[in-house]
């Protein structure tokens, strides 16, 4: 009796530990729980209440397709490694308010055999960011599949948190869309369907709290130059793009930014920017591996692409902004 007692006893230890370290193998990197802010469909670093008044002018980075695996087709991630080391330490050396990476972090999709490797490559390589620079992560089409189902975004969520989600910072309302369910809903309608429902409550939200700027980011241009440009790979579909930009329109959305392109583009729908930036990975067109630096004043913002070894060595936020 004792001895079978004693046995059950070392087996649910054991079984404990294989679990536990299970999970950590899931999430290797993230001690300080970098990766997992984007809960409850707000992002934790940021408190709301405190983070809804102006307090000055400030900048944040933009990077998009980090795509560990794309250079060799899932054969390795050497390139993308070295470059996302560059961006740390530029992101190191200037203190950002904060980071966001719009999407495409690796090549392989949640179902790949190679898409763990990448994940935990990813993490290990941005958890090298200084502690109180935050790092806000977007799931693109390789992130969470071109046709997105509740399995593939819940492995997403698993390790990076929610995949809409909103933030405030410094007087800025924030808001992260999936917009791989914009590009493809076939495969979780619901998911856009309680999307958008949150999408509406925010933007009034946003609103009602007399945002300074309200800022969208996403994986997909919702255009790349003109907003009734036909449907491509690379944008969002007319039937839901023309409904969405009257809505980010009507509540007075500053800028949409974005990537999936692997290069920069740019457009307006009325006031409203699209800004699509190239890639920290692998480039497709003549923009080098880089990322955006963007620049937030009470009534205007300014922002520049920069190629990896172009990249200033400071901000001086006290600059003369352009007029809005
Ligand atoms: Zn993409």
């Amino acid at each position: 009796m004792q001895t079978h007692q004693i046995l059950s006893g070392l087996l649910a230890a054991a079984t404990i530990l294989v679990s536990s370290a299970s999970q950590a193998d899931d999430l290797p990197a993230d001690t300080n729980g970098r990766f997992t802010q984007a809960r409850s469909r707000t992002f934790r670093t940021f408190d709301t209440r405190t983070q809804q008044t102006w307090q000055g002018p400030y900048f944040f980075l933009q990077l998009a397709d980090t795509q560990y695996g794309m250079f060799t087709g899932n054969k390795g991630f050497e390139k993308e490694v070295a470059l996302s080391q560059q961006a740390v330490e530029h992101i190191n050396r200037l203190r950002p308010r904060y980071v966001i990476v719009c999407g495409d972090l690796t090549n392989a999709s949640p179902e790949h055999a190679r898409y763990g490797a990448q994940v935990q490559q990813y993490k290990q390589d941005f958890s090298a960011i200084h502690d109180d620079i935050p790092l806000v992560c977007v799931c693109g089409n390789h992130d969470v599949g071109n046709r997105p189902t509740a399995k593939s975004i819940a492995t997403y969520n698993h390790n990076f948190g929610d995949d809409y989600f909103g933030f405030w910072v410094g007087g800025v309302c924030n808001v992260v869309l999936n917009s791989s369910v914009l590009k493809d809903p076939t495969g979780a309608p619901e998911v856009l369907d309680a999307q958008q429902k949150w999408l509406d409550q925010q933007l009034a939200a946003a609103r009602e709290a007399q945002a300074k700027h309200i800022f969208l980011f996403q994986h997909h241009p919702l255009f790349l130059t003109k907003e009734d440009e036909p449907d491509q790979y690379f944008n969002i579909p007319l039937v839901r793009r023309t409904p969405l930009l009257e809505q980010l329109k009507q509540a007075d959305v500053r800028a949409v930014f974005a990537g999936h392109y692997h290069r920069n583009a740019y457009g307006r729908a009325g006031a409203m920017e699209m800004v699509t930036t190239g890639p920290v990975g692998r480039p497709l067109g003549k923009d080098p591996s880089g990322f955006r630096i963007v620049t937030v004043h009470e009534t205007s913002i300014q922002h520049q692409y920069y190629g990896m070894d172009d990249v200033p060595e400071k901000i001086n936020l006290t600059e003369t902004p352009n007029a809005p």
